[in-house]
């Protein structure tokens, strides 16, 4: 337990050790003490022995998938309370995620930069407040709950409202937006939006993004002059402002 208060335990599910042995070393580094678990089964034991204070669960996992094993775990006790974040190597893995059906908390595509990885680890145990700290005795938000939000998303008819107005969407914009909409605060670079976006990413460009991007801010601006819900990263991408004001 004193461990755990220092350095927060990340259990890795990932069956091929190469993966796992970055992680590990790249967790390690950083203060971490991670957890490999190189089958479904064995994570779902050592969850149970000891919940983490975030779970990497590889997608492709030989006896279960992530997906199911993300399932299984989030119906252990503290499982609901346990960031999880996936590694998928497929494009049609990702598109599941981030459909978010599951509310899981991020994904990472392989392969990926170790780095990253650490970076994303840490600003979602900082969103959830778990941070070097004891678990949270008082339920936190469910993951992938969103803030209240100008935003409204109507995924069945593929319309967005926007401070209540319907926005007039292009097919990029709305799949631009409704990424966005669903991760705030998630930065997506230009390769991660023509990826997940664009069907044919090969005769895309990053200024094909940035040009929808532009038009749809466009279309945000007239309905709230004053607010700019689409924060730019320089040289890296786009993200969803977290805080906009509730009505204008
Ligand atoms: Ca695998």
């Amino acid at each position: 337990m004193r461990a755990m208060l220092a350095h927060p335990r990340i259990l890795i599910a990932e069956d091929e050790s190469g993966i796992a042995d970055t992680l590990q070393y790249v967790l390690r580094t950083d203060g971490f003490v991670p957890v490999w678990c190189p089958t479904a089964e064995e994570a779902i034991a050592q969850f149970t022995a000891e919940p983490p204070a975030l779970a990497i669960l590889d997608v492709g996992l030989p006896d279960m998938n992530g997906f199911e094993l993300f399932k299984r775990l989030q119906k252990l006790p503290s499982g609901a309370e346990v960031p999880m974040l996936f590694l998928t190597a497929r494009s049609d893995e990702i598109d599941r995620v981030v459909g978010l059906e599951l509310g899981a908390d991020d994904y990472i595509a392989k392969p990926f930069s170790p780095r990253e990885l650490v970076a994303r680890v840490r600003s979602i145990l900082r969103r959830s407040g778990r941070t070097g700290q004891a678990p949270a005795a008082t339920p936190t938000v469910a993951p992938g709950t969103p803030p209240p939000m100008p935003f409204a998303l109507d995924a069945d008819r593929m319309q967005i409202r926007y401070y209540g107005r319907l926005l007039e969407l292009s097919r990029y914009e709305y799949g631009l937006l409704r990424l966005m909409v669903q991760r705030p605060g998630r930065v997506f670079t230009r390769d991660e939006l023509l990826s997940l976006v664009w069907d044919e990413a090969s005769d895309s460009f990053d200024r094909t993004v940035d040009a929808h991007i532009k038009t749809l801010r466009a279309k945000l601006k007239a309905v709230a002059p004053e607010v700019e819900p689409i924060r730019t990263l320089r040289g890296t991408g786009y993200a969803l402002n977290e805080e906009l004001p509730p009505s204008v």
